[in-house]
C-alpha cells in the first residue's frame, strides 16, 4: 500500500475508534486543532506518564512544574519570539490562499529528489540482479541534470534563508523555479511578509488598562523564569535539571499532515541547568538518553535518526533533531538544543534582576548554560500510532487490522468477555474487571461474536482479551488470547494479575532505561 493511502486509513482510523476527532466538527472543524477522544485521551495520558516518569523517577536532580500559559509580555521580548518568531509567508492571488515561501521551496527540492529516485527504481527494474546503483548515481545523465538543478537551488535557498531571510530572494526563486500554486496552478504570487506566529490577547477589562499578552508559544520560559525559585526551594544543585508538560500555541501558516502542525499543541520539555564548559558533554549524554527513550518503545530502530543542525540559531551552541519514520517520510519528534546561558541571561537583563546561580562548593556566581529536551506530545502520538498501524492477512484470508501498540500505552490493557450473555458468564466476567480494575485499565465487551469482539479490541491495540466460558464456572479458568500472536491459553484466573500487570504497566518501560 502506498505511504498516502496507509497515512488516510490512520487519519480515518482515528477517528472511527475515539482517538482523535476535528475540533469543533459539527461546525465544520477549525483549522489545525483536534480533540482527543476516549481512546485517545488514555493513549497520550500514557506518552506523558512515560516521559514524565523517565525524567522526574529516574533522575534524582530532575523535578517537575507547571507554569501558567498566560505570563508577563515581556518574557516574549526577552526570549526573542516577538522580534524573530517569524514564518516568510506568501499569498496566492487567484487561489487566496496562504503559503510558507519556504515550505513551497523545500517541497520543490523534494520534487527534485523524488525526479532522482523514481530514474533509480525504474533503472532497478530494468537491470535486475546486475545493476550498480551508485555507478547509476554518479553516471547517468539525467539524474546527473536534476542533481545539478537541485544542489543550485539548495544553495540558493539556503543563502536566502540565511540572509535574514532576504524575502525578495524567496520570491524570486519561487518565480525562478515556477513553482504554482496547488489550487489555483497560476503563478501569481504576492510578496513575500514575515508572519509572527504567537497569538495575542488581551488581559484586563478596559479598553486603557489592558495589557496585551500571548499565548505560549513553547513551554521552556515558563521554566526559565522559574529556575531560580525551584533551585533555592528545591535545593537543588547544578546540574538540575526541570521537567514540565503543558499547551504551547503557534499560528502555523500551514498546517498539515493531520496532528502533526497543529495550531494548539502539547509539548514535554526539560531544561537541564549545567555549568559553564560542561554544556556539550551534557548534549552529547542527552542526545544518547533521548533517543534511547524512543527505541525502548520497540518499533526498531530503522524508525530512528538524528539530524545534526548546520545552521544554529543564534543562542545555541548545539542542536540535533530526533526524526521518526513517519508515513510521510523522517520527520522531527523531538529536538535537542544546547541553549548556552542566552535564555537566562535574556531574562536577566530584561527583567534587572539578578538570577545568577551561587555555587556553594567553589563559592561563585554563574548564569548556568542550559541544555534543552523538547518533544511534542502529539507529534509523539502520530509516531506511535503510524508505527503500530497494520493491516495483517491471515491464514482464512481475512485481513485484520491491529494497533500493535506497546503494551504500556495501549489505552485499554484487557478485555473481558463472557462467552455468550447468560448463565452466570456476564456476571463471573465483571467478578474478575472487579478485581483487576485497580491494576490497569480493563474493558467489559459482551456485544457480538468472539471473533468480533478480538477485532474490535485489535482496532483499538488491546494487549490481552480474556474470554469467560462455562468452563470457568467449574475451574476458575480463562482463555486468555495475545493480541499480536493471537495464540490463546488457558490461564487460572488467580494468575491473570501476575502475568499481565507487569507486561503493560510503565515501569516495564521505565527498567528497559536502566
Ligand atoms: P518544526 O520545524 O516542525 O516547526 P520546531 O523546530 O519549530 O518544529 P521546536 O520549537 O523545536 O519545533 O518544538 C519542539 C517540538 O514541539 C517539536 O519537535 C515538535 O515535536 C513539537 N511541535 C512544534 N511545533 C508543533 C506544532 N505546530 N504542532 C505539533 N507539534 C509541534
Amino acid at each position: 500500500m502506498a505511504q498516502e493511502d496507509v497515512f488516510k486509513k490512520l487519519v480515518s482510523h482515528c477517528k472511527e475508534y475515539g482517538f482523535v476527532f476535528p475540533s469543533s466538527e459539527i461546525y465544520d472543524g477549525l483549522g489545525a486543532v483536534y480533540d482527543y477522544g476516549q481512546m485517545g485521551v488514555e493513549l497520550k495520558n500514557n506518552i506523558k506518564q512515560y516521559w514524565w516518569q523517565s525524567m522526574v523517577l529516574l533522575h534524582e536532580n530532575i523535578v517537575g512544574i507547571d507554569s501558567a500559559i498566560f505570563m508577563h509580555p515581556t518574557i516574549w521580548k526577552a526570549s526573542g519570539h516577538v522580534d524573530a518568531f517569524n514564518d516568510p509567508l506568501i499569498d496566492n492571488r487567484d487561489s487566496k490562499k496562504r503559503y510558507r515561501a519556504d515550505v513551497l521551496i523545500e517541497d520543490q527540492i523534494a520534487k527534485y529528489d523524488e525526479k532522482i529516485e523514481k530514474e533509480v527504481a525504474k533503472a532497478r527494474k530494468r537491470f535486475g540482479e546486475a545493476f550498480d546503483e551508485a555507478q547509476f548515481r554518479t553516471t547517468n545523465a539525467r539524474v546527473l541534470e536534476q542533481q545539478q538543478k537541485r544542489d543550485a537551488l539548495h544553495q540558493r535557498y539556503s543563502d536566502a534563508m540565511n540572509a535574514g531571510p532576504d524575502l525578495s530572494e524567496l520570491r524570486q526563486i519561487i518565480l525562478d523555479e515556477e513553482i504554482v500554486c496547488p489550487i489555483s496552478g497560476t503563478r501569481n504570487w504576492t510578496e513575500v511578509r514575515q508572519f509572527n506566529l504567537m497569538f495575542s490577547t488581551e488581559m484586563g477589562s478596559t479598553a486603557d488598562g489592558s495589557m496585551k499578552i500571548y499565548l505560549r508559544p513553547e513551554t521552556a520560559q515558563g521554566i526559565f523564569v522559574n529556575y531560580l525559585n525551584v533551585q533555592k526551594t528545591g535545593r537543588m544543585k547544578v546540574p538540575f535539571g526541570i521537567a514540565q508538560i503543558g499547551k504551547a500555541f503557534r499560528n502555523e501558516i500551514v498546517a498539515r499532515q493531520f496532528i502533526f502542525r497543529m495550531r494548539e499543541f502539547e509539548q514535554m520539555e526539560m531544561q537541564f541547568f549545567v555549568k559553564p564548559g560542561t554544556e556539550l558533554e551534557w548534549f552529547k549524554q542527552w542526545k544518547e538518553t533521548r533517543l534511547k527513550w524512543h527505541k525502548a518503545l520497540g518499533f526498531g530502530d530503522d524508525h530512528y535518526r538524528y539530524h545534526d543542525h548546520e545552521k544554529l540559531a543564534h543562542y545555541a551552541n548545539a542542536a540535533t533533531d530526533i526524526e521518526f519514520l513517519m508515513p510521510f517520510g523522517f520527520k522531527e519528534v523531538e529536538g535537542i538544543h544546547s541553549r548556552t546561558n542566552f535564555d537566562l541571561s535574556q531574562h536577566e537583563k530584561f527583567s534587572g534582576k539578578n538570577i545568577k546561580y551561587f555555587d556553594p562548593e567553589t563559592n561563585e556566581s554563574y548564569t548556568p548554560y542550559v541544555i534543552e529536551t523538547s518533544i511534542g506530545v502529539d507529534r509523539m502520538f502520530l509516531s506511535v500510532m503510524s508505527a503500530s498501524y497494520q493491516e495483517e492477512k491471515l491464514e482464512n484470508g481475512e485481513t485484520r487490522v491491529v494497533l500493535k501498540l506497546p503494551a504500556a500505552l495501549a489505552p485499554v490493557k484487557l478485555a473481558v468477555m463472557p462467552l455468550v450473555k447468560k448463565d452466570g458468564l456476564p456476571e463471573k466476567a465483571r467478578e474478575i474487571i472487579d478485581s483487576l480494575k485497580f491494576h490497569f485499565h480493563c474493558q467489559y465487551d459482551e456485544k457480538d461474536s468472539i471473533g468480533k469482539r478480538y477485532r474490535r479490541q485489535d482496532a483499538i491495540g488491546t494487549p490481552y482479551c480474556v474470554t469467560v466460558d462455562h468452563q470457568t464456572l467449574e475451574d476458575n479458568c480463562v482463555t486468555l488470547r495475545n493480541r499480536d500472536t493471537m495464540e490463546q491459553e488457558r490461564v487460572p484466573i488467580s494468575s491473570l494479575d501476575s502475568i499481565i500487570a507487569d507486561r503493560v504497566s510503565i515501569t516495564s518501560l521505565l527498567k528497559k532505561l536502566q
